[in-house]
């Protein structure tokens, strides 16, 4: 017997006849013997039809209310399920984050505190099966919480954790985790395993398959992630820690996946005063105002002569970023405050990096070969990143995957 969390994603859970093949696939669990906590996010399309009502309700909505409204789309999943469990004889019921309750602090992007589970373990001693809305959680006040967009990855994730679950198993619509995004890629490689460290690289640069917090939060518990289809009866991908990678696959890539993300928007600030404070002038106010910096290039100018410095932060708070700047602008003393939203940031990741040189060279050479500029480069570890202009996405993603040796052997 295993302690199961099985999580099912927008499209596995997109009308009726969906949710009676999920509920069948809880039922093999249930039935060979296992205790599942299921955990639902909202139909697709459901949550980005609710986020925009909110923004034509108003422009600067609050979060507390937004998160009464995007948070019924996963209430309405979970009763949904349930009933249709029941209607196949099982015993299953529906918790709310505030019935178990899962504790969370902030509004629209809150952080889970506290998941107390001691519900299960009663529905687990009875032979019951718990039905649990993702992507929402309650705060100290009593208030409605939820937890970014992909949140529910995070909701079962934790919940794993909390309830000393064996593993947790994310449903969605594609059968695993890919050498880059199937839909984009057609020769991408469904991936055995991958470290957690890989996934969370992979996950923070855009790719959406898990919510990267999800990850983190496996890596920290040690919890054993599988990613697979709720359409097909495929085996999926394994989501492990470093040890057990490197004991089974002697001979990896040295990339193992690429990601894009195209939610990325460039700054660049001309006419920088050449002396020491300037970079903290400009990033001091963004930090206090909760705006996450990313990519940073400065160009170094002959001593004296004004500098340029570009950097990017989420599209999503460049029109705070830029107001940010102008009401520094004194302090800092620029030029210009110039904006595009036209970039896309693409990167390769492998824990292999770290053991071999020339991975950032040779993204370089394939990305010039095809006339593709580069506008600003990062590097970590296990990572490199390129911005360059959004209508190059899809060209070198694939021009990478090819160079990196990634593309699937059968592909055409
Ligand atoms: P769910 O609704 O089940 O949470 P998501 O849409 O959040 O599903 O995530 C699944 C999608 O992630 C896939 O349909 C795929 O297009 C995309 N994706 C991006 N990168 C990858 C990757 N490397 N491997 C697999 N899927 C990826
Ligand atoms: N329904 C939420 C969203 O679309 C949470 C999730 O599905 O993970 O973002
Ligand atoms: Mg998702």
């Amino acid at each position: 017997m295993a302690r199961i969390v099985m999580k099912f994603g927008g499209t596995s859970m997109a009308g009726i006849e969906r949710i009676r093949h999920v509920a069948s696939l809880v039922k093999r669990e249930v039935g060979a013997g296992n205790q599942v906590a299921v955990v639902v996010s909202a139909m697709a399309g459901e949550t980005d039809r609710l986020v925009q009502l909110c923004r034509e309700a108003a422009s600067l909505y609050d979060p507390r209310e937004y998160d009464v409204v995007v948070a019924s789309g996963e209430q309405v999943t979970s009763g949904l399920l349930a009933i249709t469990l029941q209607g196949m004889g099982l015993n299953a019921r529906s918790y709310m984050g505030w019935q178990l309750p899962i504790r969370a602090s902030g509004h629209a992007a809150a952080l889970i505190d506290h998941i107390d589970a001691e519900i299960l373990e009663g529905v687990f001693a009875q032979g019951g099966i718990a039905v649990i809305p993702g992507f929402q959680g309650v705060t100290a006040e009593g208030d409605l919480a939820t937890f970014g967009r992909g949140g529910s990855d995070t909701s079962a994730v934790a919940l794993a954790a909390a309830m000393k679950a064996d593993r947790c198993d994310i449903y969605t619509d594609v059968d695993g985790v890919y050498t880059t995004d199937p839909r984009i890629v057609p020769r991408a490689r469904k991936l055995e395993m991958i470290t957690y460290e890989e996934m969370l690289e992979l996950a923070s640069v855009g790719a959406k398959v898990l919510q990267t917090r999800s990850v983190g939060l496996a890596m920290r518990y040690n919890m054993p992630l599988k990613v697979l289809s709720s359409f097909e009866d495929k085996p999926g991908t394994l989501i492990v820690g470093d040890d057990a990678i490197e004991d089974s696959i002697m001979e990896r890539n040295v990339i193992t996946g690429i990601a894009a993300d195209k939610n990325e928007a460039m700054v660049t600030l001309t006419g920088l005063p050449d002396r020491a404070g300037t970079v903290a002038a400009i990033f001091a106010p963004l930090a206090a105002a909760n705006i996450n910096v990313d990519m940073i290039v400065q160009s170094v100018p002959r001593p004296g002569e004004p500098s340029t410095l570009t950097f990017t932060v989420p599209s999503a708070s460049l029109a705070h970023t830029v107001a940010e700047l102008d009401k520094a602008k004194e302090k800092i003393g620029f030029d210009e405050a110039l904006s595009d939203t036209n970039v896309v940031k693409i990167s390769a990741v492998g824990v292999g990096m770290r053991s071999n040189a020339g991975i950032a060279a040779q993204m370089f050479d394939t990305l010039a070969d095809r006339g593709i500029n580069i506008v600003a480069i990062s590097t970590s570890e296990i990572k490199v990143s390129v911005l360059i202009p959004e209508e190059y996405t899809e060209l070198a993603v694939r021009v990478l995957h090819t160079a990196y040796g990634l593309d699937a052997e059968d592909a055409a």
